[in-house]
């Protein structure tokens, strides 16, 4: 981690500008978390009081299709840096701290 923390004051300025763009990337990456999260909450009631197949699976595809966006969501974040997706490069999704781009970290503003 070393090797990342700026040399100059120059380069400080530069990273901090980018700070509300990264800030926006790791909003969406809570935002998948918060999904995936919310599993059991969606998934125990049906199963706890015996729902039957069909609205378990209702509710199994409910989480499902927010998950799904989540990950979209999260999926098409631009880096703020080189301006490409942060998690995507061609049909590869990768939910990486770094971009897959330009190798940025997703906290190289918070890094001093
Ligand atoms: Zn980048």
């Amino acid at each position: 981690m070393d090797e990342q923390i700026p040399a100059t004051e120059e380069q400080n300025f530069a990273l901090t500008e980018l700070g509300p763009g990264l800030k926006k990337v790791r909003r969406r990456r809570w935002w998948l978390w918060g999904v995936v999260l919310l599993y059991l909450p969606i998934m125990v009631p049906p199963v706890e009081m015996n729902w039957s197949l069909k609205a378990t699976g209702i509710a199994f595809l409910l989480w499902y299709v927010l998950l799904f966006a989540a990950a979209l969501y999260m999926a098409l974040a631009r880096c703020p840096h080189c301006g490409n997706y942060f998690h995507l490069h061609g049909l590869t999704y990768l939910p990486l701290r770094r971009c897959l781009h330009c190798q940025l970290h997703i906290n190289a503003d918070k890094l001093r």
